[in-house]
């Protein structure tokens, strides 16, 4: 017994050591991301659950790893966070997001918005409503046709400073959306606190709303919370016509998942909203 104990304590020393190896050179090969542009941009629609079209797009960020390939952001965006290259590589995205965003409304698309994820880190750092400013000014995107993507848990420390951040954001006319709504085990008091347009639904909730009474029973109390404070309601996550069939039935107003459009590059989003205003 006391062989074997050894032998777990060394296996999981090595994947210990080999897990913080990876974080240091993925951490080491983020600084050369941002400067030798390695990110993109992706982007998935957003649709109108009455009218199917395309009435929001949000920005997600991709990293094409020169010998690591495409690594997804679940993997670098905490690390990044841990070490404040979050404050760079966010920056970063907002101005290519509201760059991207004028160059789809000179191609005619002009009733689309663009929602950009915004790190708590991002958040607490003083000056970030400068960050938004310049990135409206540089690209000259309306204010109205940016939203920000902000996780509730995002308002529990500096509880002052981020309120008052979010209101001075809401001021200048952009939107706010709290995303992955219901996992952040906030309590629901910080809703009143929150000067948000929009909820999004995680789509934690969403995968098993049909068959799973719990999910249904949280999905809809949302909508109708949402609906009564004057918001609007996004689900996230719709995998099925049935998911997307049983979210109409109950109000929720927009819609993502892969069964409307997978997040895609910049020009395959032209392409796919040409398409859909031919069809
Ligand atoms: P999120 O903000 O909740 O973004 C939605 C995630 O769900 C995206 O993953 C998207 O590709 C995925 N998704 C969309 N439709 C479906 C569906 O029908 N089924 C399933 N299973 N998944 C779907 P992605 O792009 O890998 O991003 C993961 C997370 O990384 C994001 O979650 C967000 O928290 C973070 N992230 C991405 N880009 C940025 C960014 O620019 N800044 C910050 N701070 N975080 C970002
Ligand atoms: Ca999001
Ligand atoms: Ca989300
Ligand atoms: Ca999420």
């Amino acid at each position: 017994a006391k062989q074997q104990g050894r032998s777990t304590y060394q296996w999981y020393s090595q994947e210990f050591n080999e897990e913080a190896s990876y974080r240091v050179a993925l951490r080491n090969d983020l600084q050369d991301a941002i400067d030798q542009e390695q990110l993109s941009v992706y982007y998935q629609p957003l649709v109108d659950a009455r009218t199917g079209k395309t009435r929001n797009i949000e920005a997600l960020v991709r990293w094409q790893h020169p010998t690591r390939g495409l690594i997804s952001p679940g993997d670098f965006i905490p690390l990044a966070e841990d070490t404040g290259q979050i404050i760079a590589l966010g920056e970063w995205v907002l101005r290519q997001a509201c760059r991207d965003m004028v160059h789809l409304h000179s191609r005619g698309f002009r009733y689309c918005s663009v929602s950009v994820n915004v790190s708590p880190v991002q958040l607490r750092k003083e000056g970030f409503i400068h960050t938004v400013t310049d990135a409206l000014k540089a690209s000259g995107l309306r204010p109205e046709s940016l939203e920000l993507e902000v996780v509730e848990s995002a308002v529990l420390l500096d509880t002052d400073l981020v309120i008052n951040t979010l209101h001075a954001i809401r001021e200048l006319g952009v939107h706010i959306a709290i995303d992955d709504f219901g996992t952040g085990f906030s309590s629901l008091s910080y809703i009143k606190l929150l000067p948000a347009n929009k909820i999004k639904i995680d789509h934690s909730f969403i995968k098993d709303v049909i068959e799973n009474r719990s999910d249904a029973a949280i999905t809809q109390g949302v909508i109708s919370m949402a609906h009564h404070l004057g918001l609007e309601v996004v689900a996230e996550g719709v995998e099925t016509e049935a998911h997307a069939t049983y979210l109409r039935k109950n109000q929720c107003d927009l819609l993502q998942g892969f069964a409307f459009a997978r997040p895609m590059p910049f020009d395959d989003l032209l392409t796919f909203l040409n398409n859909q205003v031919s069809a």
